[in-house]
């Protein structure tokens, strides 16, 4: 496939903009290769600058839901767009987002909206602090909370796949109040809460890892979660920036129903426009500001565009397109495992809902981070390319997961099962460097 208008256009991004990205994964670092500019999108389609169609796997890292270009949104955005950009003041559209997913996420009384993912977990994170004026905040190596400063500590995601421990920037004092364990280990939870249990504010957990490949938790694991945090005092916040309205209408709770204190979300409900939220009970969410002392703002947040996005996004995912996400994710999984036995590369298909990754490996499921590190990543790169080559966008990463749309149609399923074998015989034959 031709990419000399992406390279073309590479170039002058590397000039003003650093690494030419404005989210490093972006720049395909990992796996070598142009970053292809994308100038369209429509359905379970990409189209890039050079005009190469693309069966899109990433999903815009997880917002669209419904495929892109989705008529319901595209034209609730449109006429949100003419009644003004940004008011500065209360809308009724916020609170029938706020509405809808107290609707679905039955723990979840009240929701403040705000612009990131990573806005909702330092804010989920302060809010914590404040309600129990205590400091520690335990999170998981391998799960990634944003770019939050205290939580950018054996982070998954860019982290993961730079390989960085933690990044330079944050302060020896900004991580020392962060505790990071291996996943699914209870005893190291129990162990740590015995030590120092009347220190710990939160446990931050993604409520199913996404950001190393997908790491589903163990069964129990955030049941244990829960009743740890509960017996000392501290609260559990559920990240469902990425579960959350993807793999079921209430996101990972719907499956698990597992209640947390307080839960983070973004990404599907934004629609693919720049909104998140937080939210938990009344009780809790009433030490924000102005209703209590915990100081949280922004200027742009309950964007009226946004939140029409947000909205029409959630509106129009029932029941049906739900059914479609879970037949598209086991549709994959199994092209991906007979590509992957056919080529007889040791491979392993994970799931979590309908998240999924494809981790080269002897071993059977992964459930944590060291696991992931030892996996074939080296092999990622084949595999990304030979799909790229063949029109099928999977993410640029070993460590990212797979995201599916419920626009992936018989069509797009030809596309990806031509493609997959010999990208599977590629994975298979490349070479594990020195
Ligand atoms: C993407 C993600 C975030 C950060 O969201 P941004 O909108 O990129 O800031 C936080 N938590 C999880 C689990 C995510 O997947």
């Amino acid at each position: 496939m031709i990419a000399t208008e992406s390279a073309r256009l590479f170039d002058r991004a590397s000039a003003v903009i650093p690494g030419g990205v404005n989210s490093p994964v972006r720049a395909f670092r990992a796996v070598g290769g142009t970053p292809r500019f994308m100038v369209r999108a429509a359905g379970a389609y990409l189209w890039d600058a050079d005009g190469n169609r693309y069966v899109d796997l990433v999903s815009s890292w997880g917002p669209m839901i419904l495929g892109h270009a989705h008529p319901a949104v595209v034209d609730a955005v449109r006429a949100a767009a003419g009644q003004g950009l940004s008011f500065g003041t209360p809308t009724a559209g916020e609170i029938e987002l706020a509405e809808e997913i107290v609707r679905r996420v039955e723990p979840v009384e009240q929701v403040r909206l705000v612009n990131s993912g990573t806005e909702a977990t330092m804010s989920a994170i302060r809010l914590a602090r404040g309600i129990t004026g205590r400091s520690v905040v335990v999170k998981f190596a391998g799960h990634y909370h944003g770019h939050v400063d205290a939580l950018l500590v054996a982070a998954g995601s860019g982290v993961a796949t730079f390989g960085l421990p933690s990044s330079p920037g944050v302060t020896g004092a900004q991580a020392a109040d962060t505790v990071v364990l291996a996943y699914n280990d209870v005893a190291a939870l129990d162990a740590l809460f015995a030590a120092r249990g009347s220190e710990i504010a939160a446990v931050i957990a993604e409520a199913a890892a996404g950001n190393m490949g997908a790491v589903p938790p163990d069964p129990g694991f955030n049941a244990a979660l829960r009743q740890l945090c509960h017996a000392h005092g501290a609260l559990l916040i559920l990240d469902e920036v990425m579960t959350g309205f993807r793999v079921s209408p209430a996101g990972w709770f719907g499956l698990e129903q597992v209640p947390a204190d307080l839960y983070t979300f973004g990404k599907v409900m934004s629609g693919g426009l720049p909104a998140a939220a937080f939210g938990g009970s009344a009780e809790l969410m009433a030490y924000l500001a102005p209703a209590g002392p915990v100081y949280q703002a922004g200027t742009l947040s309950g964007n009226p565009v946004a939140v029409a996005a947000g909205l029409a996004t959630l509106r129009a995912a029932d029941r049906e397109v739900y059914a479609r996400l879970d037949a598209a994710a086991a549709r994959l999984a199994v092209l991906l495992d007979e590509a992957m036995t056919a080529a007889g590369v040791p491979y392993c298909v994970q799931t979590a809902g309908s998240l999924l990754s494809v981790l080269f490996t002897d071993g059977g499921p992964v459930r944590d981070y060291a696991g992931v590190q030892a996996t074939q990543t080296w092999r990622f790169p084949a595999l990304f390319h030979a799909l790229l080559e063949r029109g099928v966008y999977a993410p640029p990463s070993a460590f990212e997961a797979w995201f599916v749309s419920a626009a992936l149609d018989d069509e797009a399923f030809e596309v990806i099962a031509a493609a997959l074998p010999a990208a599977a015989r590629a994975a298979a034959g490349a070479a594990e460097p020195a």
